[in-house]
């Protein structure tokens, strides 16, 4: 099957001040691209031809793994972004308050291991196979479903992500992204 760009659900001006209509137009209209346009190349005439995305990411490995998880985190990021606040559903507060003490504990620890970790990659919130919370960094494309997690949230924190609107300043990106997180899709998430 031939994969396509995931339509956003928002325009590429929509996110400003957050992330700028030139962030998106980079982001998403060629970065995010050129992961489809890898995959759908790579798997051409491959054992993973007909397989969806989640799939691959499952079973795949090397280049066509790197394309396909990049293809899911990509989506799965700027699906749970909304350019109006969205506050957060009871039941996960209720989750987060639970497993971190408080929502505000889970902002400090969630920003923290987005904010150090080295490289490129993505900050996660998953839920494991008992139930519990988990907060992960994963290095360039790696997934957490690979380890039997299911991801609620991710953010990006490849350069790419944040470097046109605040160059170094990957704190700074992730302080304001929190605040355009749709947090009604992470709590439908929730097992
Ligand atoms: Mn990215």
């Amino acid at each position: 099957m031939v994969h396509k760009l995931p339509e956003l659900p928002y325009g590429f001006d929509a996110l400003a001040p957050v992330i700028s209509a030139e962030t998106i137009e980079y982001h998403y209209g060629k970065h995010f691209q050129t992961y489809i346009d890898n995959l759908n190349r790579m798997i051409e005439g491959s054992p993973y031809e007909d397989m969806g995305i989640d799939e691959i990411v499952m079973k795949a490995g090397g280049s066509i793994f790197n394309n396909a998880a990049q293809a899911w985190n990509h989506d799965f990021y700027f699906q749970t972004l909304s350019p109006v606040p969205v506050e957060m559903p009871e039941n996960l507060e209720t989750a987060l308050t639970g497993a971190f003490g408080s929502v505000s504990d889970f902002k400090t620890a969630f920003i923290k291991s987005a904010a150090t970790l080295f490289g490129s990659g993505w900050a996660w919130l998953c839920q494991d196979k008992e139930g519990h919370l988990v907060i992960l960094p994963t290095q360039n494309a790696d997934n957490p479903m690979t380890q039997g997690l299911k991801p609620l949230l991710t953010v990006d924190v490849w350069e790419h992500a944040y470097y046109i609107d605040y160059r170094n300043r990957r704190a700074a990106y992730l302080e304001a992204v929190w605040n355009i997180i749709d947090w009604h899709k992470v709590a439908q998430r929730l097992i």
